[in-house]
This record gives C-alpha cells, sequence and structure tokens, in this order.
C-alpha cells in the first residue's frame, strides 16, 4: 500500500534550516510541498528566491491568508520565537499540525501550545534539537548526571544566533534537574570578578554560551566527581544533520493528538 502523501508548508525558507527543509520535503517522495511563508517574498513562486529550486511553488508573505487558500496538512516552522509563537497559533486553529524546530520558546509557552492541541486533539511538535546524536547526548548527560551530579554545559553555536543559552543547553539542564537533587555548585563563597565568568545558572548547573563564526552548533557536558571527570560531547558539523529528525516529526505529528516536546519524546 503506498505511504499517505502529507502536503507541507514551510515558514522561513530562505533561512540556513529552511533551505534545508525544503530540499528535505521535495526530496521525500511522500511529501509534497504545497506553499512557503517568506515576509519578503509573497506573490512570488519559490523558484523566483535565489537558492531554491525550480519548482512551482507559491510563496504568501502571511500564514492565515495562505492557509485559507491553500490545503495543507502539516507547518514546519523554522524562523524566529516571535513569528514561530504566531506560525503555532494560526496553525492550531486551522487544523494544521506544527512541527517547529524555532527556538526561544519559554516553559510557559510550551504549557499554553500543549493545552491547545489537547483541546483540539491536534498533533504538534516542538523540538530545540532535531539532531539524533544531539538527543543521544543529552539522554547520556542525564544518565550520567544520577552519578555525577557537579555538571556545566558549554554549548558553541555561529555568531548569528540570537537566544543564549542555546534551547539544548537549556533541554540538557532540564533533564539534568529531573534526576538530581538541587545543588550550587562551585565553592560556597565564589565570586564573579567578571560578571558572567561563571555563566548562567540553571537549578545549580552552569551553562556557558560561546558565539564564534565557523561554528555551526556543538555541546559539552562536563562532569566532574572525585579524581575524574566525564566529557560528553557532540557536533553538528553541518545543518543537513538535523533533516532526518524533522522528516521523522513530520511523518510522527500525523498520527499524534497532543503535543510533543522534544524529539527524545518521538525516538523510542
Ligand atoms: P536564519 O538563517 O536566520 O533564518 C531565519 C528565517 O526566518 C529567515 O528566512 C528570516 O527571514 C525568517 N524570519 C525571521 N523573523 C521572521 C518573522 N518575524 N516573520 C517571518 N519570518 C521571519 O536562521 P536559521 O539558522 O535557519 O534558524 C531558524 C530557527 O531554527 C532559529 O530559531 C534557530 O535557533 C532554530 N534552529 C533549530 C534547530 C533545531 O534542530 N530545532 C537547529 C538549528 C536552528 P528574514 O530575512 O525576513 O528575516
Amino acid at each position: 500500500m503506498s505511504e499517505q502523501m502529507i502536503r507541507v508548508l514551510i515558514a522561513g525558507p530562505r533561512g540556513k534550516m529552511g533551505k534545508e527543509a525544503v530540499k528535505m520535503v521535495k526530496e521525500t517522495e511522500h511529501f509534497s510541498l504545497v506553499a512557503v511563508i517568506d515576509r519578503k517574498n509573497g506573490g512570488k513562486k519559490l523558484r523566483e528566491l535565489e537558492g531554491q529550486p525550480d519548482i512551482d511553488v507559491p510563496v504568501y508573505d502571511d500564514l492565515r491568508t495562505c492557509v485559507s487558500e491553500v490545503e495543507a496538512d502539516v507547518l514546519i516552522d523554522l524562523t524566529r520565537p516571535e513569528a514561530g509563537k504566531k506560525h503555532l497559533e494560526i496553525a492550531l486553529e486551522y487544523g494544521i499540525r506544527p512541527v517547529v524546530g524555532t527556538t526561544g520558546f519559554s516553559d510557559e509557552d510550551i504549557e499554553d501550545y500543549s493545552r491547545i492541541a489537547e483541546e483540539k486533539e491536534i498533533g504538534a511538535v516542538i523540538a530545540p534539537n532535531f539532531a539524533v546524536g544531539a538527543i543521544l547526548m543529552m539522554k547520556f548527560a542525564q544518565m550520567a548526571a544520577k552519578y555525577m551530579p557537579d555538571v556545566e554545559i558549554i554549548e558553541k553555536h555561529h555568531d548569528q544566533k540570537l537566544d543564549a543559552p542555546s534551547g539544548t543547553a537549556m533541554k540538557t539542564a532540564q533533564m539534568i534537574k529531573e534526576v538530581r537533587a538541587s545543588k550550587k555548585q562551585g565553592h560556597p563563597d565564589e565570586k564573579e570578578d567578571l560578571q558572567g565568568a561563571r555563566g548562567g545558572d540553571y537549578d545549580g548547573v552552569r551553562v556557558h554560551s560561546v558565539r564564534l563564526p565557523g561554528l555551526v552548533a556543538h555541546q559539552e557536558v562536563l562532569m566532574g566527581a572525585t579524581g575524574q571527570t566525564l566529557s560528553i560531547r557532540h557536533d553538528t558539523i553541518d545543518r543537513s544533520a538535523f533533516m532526518p529528525g524533522v522528516k521523522m516529526a513530520v511523518e510522527m505529528v500525523m498520527k499524534l493528538d497532543i503535543l510533543v516536546y522534544g524529539l527524545e519524546n518521538l525516538m523510542e
């Protein structure tokens, strides 16, 4: 039996992630790209946008207009939090299943959207990291933190990233919080001579953000105990690393009737 064709919208097709998503959807036999949302190119066709494939897909500058004219099953959002939130609300309102890679959502946002998805019985996925290796890094870090509870996270990203710390670092710190008692790390009397030198503090876990050109997305979780240290590290070398996860989310969101936060909750 042939797989059901999934009609996909992409918001942010000109972005670094959006471009990869356009390529992935185009190359997936049972996905059909039905429109894209790009605030600067409404009324054009995708083929008219620089670096895009030669396909006759309409470009809308506004999601609401798009969904009132185009039938779609899933919206992939790879924009910025302010646009991502608006898009998520509109998608849920119109019964289109959102798959959101945009980062910068708060715990309250996730709770609000989970409630709406549950009320409407519609699937949604929000994942701050679609790279399977990064999910494994977070899971391994959570396992290790149970036995080595002194943890610092160093995340490194390209210098165009707007939010800090990264969604992945926040998610890692949250997962670590689930398995260890709250604790203050470092010397009880330590003081910073340079503000921020000890990084952000999430329930005692110190989080450090590095931003440099040339980097993509990297994270190291460092643990220390008497006479030993453990480092768990993941490096994203290319943004194509995120696409198998986005593809899996688009397939799985069709079967969900709740919001799932985090790719790890879609993986067995
Ligand atoms: P990017 O290259 O800067 O692309 C962002 C795109 O969103 C651009 O095309 C931009 O278009 C558009 N955009 C920005 N603000 C908008 C708004 N208010 N309304 C509509 N469109 C808007 O960024 P990127 O590296 O592709 O990342 C996109 C998002 O994905 C970020 O939130 C990033 O943190 C996240 N991310 C997630 C993962 C994951 O695995 N979940 C991995 C990497 C990145 P304009 O030119 O019009 O501004």
